[in-house]
């Protein structure tokens, strides 16, 4: 039994705790992919929008040259050079100046004396555009970094790779746009990396390597973007425009928008230089850990962010989680399922391996029961077979002359036959009703009738014996729908069962009782009785609860259990009581009974 423990233990539990430990494990893992997975699709929505954006400057610039292109058809490049601000700015609302530079370092455009807007432009600029300092500047040329779209307008790797210097250096449109992925939990904004480069140029040497482009540069703190454009019709001008960023703003807002699907996740969102949301996909949202006091360090923790490059610096599409606390609650949602699932496996196999242990246990049980069983059956037959052969020798041998010993040696021998004839009926009643075989012929049948029969002719081994027997039944008339043989095996049983267990007091009786709806036929000795906490456990089979060696009863095991399931097969039962003043009371409860008859 021990042994089984082990074995079990060792091949079910122990791998199925190693199996639930690996389950608990991978979903950790698990969930760690799925984060990152994630993480990897809301980066590839933040690139998308960046490119669109970078795409719709990228148009906005072309519409500029188309621009001065147009005004070139009318116009001389000098004239038009000359006024260049008062014509560009009615007709092209994005230009908050517009500006006009000889290769020579001569500012053409606009006057000092145009308007206050002018002058601040001239002050700021003409250092610069005059090319005699060198700035700060973020540039590219040709069209923006716009990998989604390779075939902008402009687009040319040659112009990148023409100058070894300026790749190395600064944006080109080999750049792609620059992410950055976050969590709100972790990020702040002086942990940004510094992904976008910034170089000292000189104006003169940045129109000259190109014939457009895009020029960034921070003054006082204030982004200020400038598009430039070189006709190839006076390639000595340069005609450019310093952009008003809130009208560019308007216009970038369409290509801040997001799939349908991903609507109810996340919302996207164009954040400017000071972080300042300038668009978002989702009107009215604002980010879970905005502060109360309205303070931008809510847009500052986005969950993944990309720049948009160098042409709008430190501009960023920021991706936020709609509720943030979902990615945790899925994650916890799956760890209690698994272990629920983990807890329940632990459970079905505890039941699993107790509902095992326990048949094992009455595997053992019945066949040490069998084993018993064998010696036993093989003992009673043995000891009649001893006296019938003994007895039977001695008056062949006509050893006995005496005429009284030889009839009662004769007796003898017939008992002993008939012991051994009920004995092998009841192993092959047994056997066959183990095997469902057992066929029963019922026909209405007089109970007091073939009790009577039954025990008168028991009656004389008993007195041979020393016993008293009473018998107390009615003439007639309690008729029962039965099996003849079989009811008359049920009360053999119980009366040798009450022989083989009375001891000394050697007295038994055999009663039947009208229930009305029902017979009871009960036989009862003044024995020891059946010892407490037998009483139901006698009928199952070969269970004995006087053991043959102890008590020096012979038995099967067998007799009960056969009267039960015959008592049963009639719709009755068999059942013990213990007798009031000592002794036992078997009963045999059979349906019938007068009331029912009259009924
Ligand atoms: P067995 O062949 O052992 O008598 P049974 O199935 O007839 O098998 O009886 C089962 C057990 O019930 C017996 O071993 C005995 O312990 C107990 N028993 C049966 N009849 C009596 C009785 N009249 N008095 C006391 N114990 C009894």
């Amino acid at each position: 039994m021990k042994k089984v423990a082990i074995v079990f233990v060792l091949a079910v539990i122990a791998p199925s705790l190693v199996l639930a430990w690996l389950a608990v494990r991978s979903l950790r893992d698990q969930e760690a992919v799925v984060e990152r997975q994630q993480t990897l699709l809301y980066q590839a929505v933040a690139d998308t929008v960046a490119r669109e954006v970078g795409a719709k400057l990228g148009e906005e610039r072309q519409l500029f040259i188309q621009r001065v292109e147009a005004l070139l058809q009318t116009n001389s490049p000098r004239d038009l050079a000359a006024r260049f601000d008062a014509t560009l700015r009615p007709e092209w609302p994005l230009a908050e100046i517009g500006f006009a530079v000889s290769l020579e370092g001569k500012v053409l455009a606009p006057s000092l004396f145009d308007s206050p807007e002018a002058r601040r432009f001239r002050l700021d600029n003409d250092r610069f555009l005059c090319s005699t300092e060198l700035v700060e500047v973020y540039w590219s040329s040709k069209a923006l970094p716009n990998p989604a779209h390779p075939d902008t307008k402009g687009a040319s790797p040659k112009a990148a790779s023409s100058n070894p210097t300026n790749e190395s250096k600064v944006g080109t449109e080999t750049k792609a746009t620059k992410s950055r992925v976050t969590t709100p939990e972790k990020t702040s904004a002086a942990e940004v990396p510094p992904l976008l480069t910034v170089e000292e140029a000189e104006f003169q040497r940045i129109v000259t390597e190109d014939t457009e482009g895009t020029l960034a540069r921070f003054l006082q703190n204030q982004l200020k973007v400038l598009f430039w454009y070189r006709p190839a019709r006076d390639p000595q001008l340069v005609f450019g425009a310093q952009i008003n960023l809130p009208r560019l703003a308007e216009r970038l807002k369409q290509s801040v928008r997001l799939e349908p699907a991903l609507r109810g996740e996340i919302c996207v969102a164009l954040l400017d230089d000071n972080g300042r949301p300038l668009a978002r996909s989702r009107e009215g949202f604002v980010p879970a850990m905005t502060p109360s006091d309205g303070t931008r360090a809510g847009w500052k923790r986005p969950f993944v962010a990309t720049e948009i490059g160098d042409a709008l610096p430190h501009w960023e599409v920021a991706v936020y989680l709609l509720n943030p606390a979902q990615l945790g609650h899925s994650a916890g949602t799956a760890r209690l399922v698994v272990g629920l699932l983990t807890a329940l496996l632990v459970l079905a196999i505890g039941i699993g391996s107790w509902l095992i242990v326990a048949d094992l246990r009455r595997q053992l049980t019945l066949a040490r029961q069998k084993t018993d069983f064998v010696s036993n059956v093989s003992h009673e037959l043995k000891t009649p077979l001893t006296s019938i052969r003994m007895f039977a020798e001695m008056l062949a041998e006509g050893r006995v002359q005496d005429e009284n010993k030889r009839r009662h040696f004769l007796g003898i021998i017939t008992a002993e036959t008939a012991r051994l004839t009920r004995l092998i009926n009841n192993v092959l009643d047994f056997a066959r009703l183990e095997r469902g075989e057992k066929k029963y012929q019922f026909a209405p049948c007089d109970l007091a009738g073939l009790a009577r029969e039954t025990a008168e002719s028991y009656r004389p081994h008993l007195e041979a014996n020393g016993f008293n027997l009473k018998i107390h039944l009615p003439e007639a008339g309690a008729t029962v729908n039965g099996d003849r043989d079989a009811l008359a095996q049920v009360l053999v049983n119980l009366l040798s069962n009450a022989e083989k267990y009375s001891g000394d007091a050697k007295e038994i009786e055999v009663q039947l009782e009208d229930f009305g709806d029902a017979f009871e036929l009960r036989v009862l000795d003044r024995g020891p009785g059946v010892p407490r906490g037998c009483e139901e456990r006698i009928f199952e089979q070969f269970y004995r609860a006087h053991d043959s060696l102890a008590s020096g009863v012979q038995g099967s095991g067998l007799g009960l259990t056969l009267a039960r399931q015959i008592a049963r097969a009639h719709g009755g039962e068999v059942s013990y009581e213990g007798r009031r003043g000592g002794g036992s009371c078997f009963v045999l409860r059979l349906p019938g009974g007068n009331l029912k008859r009259d009924a």
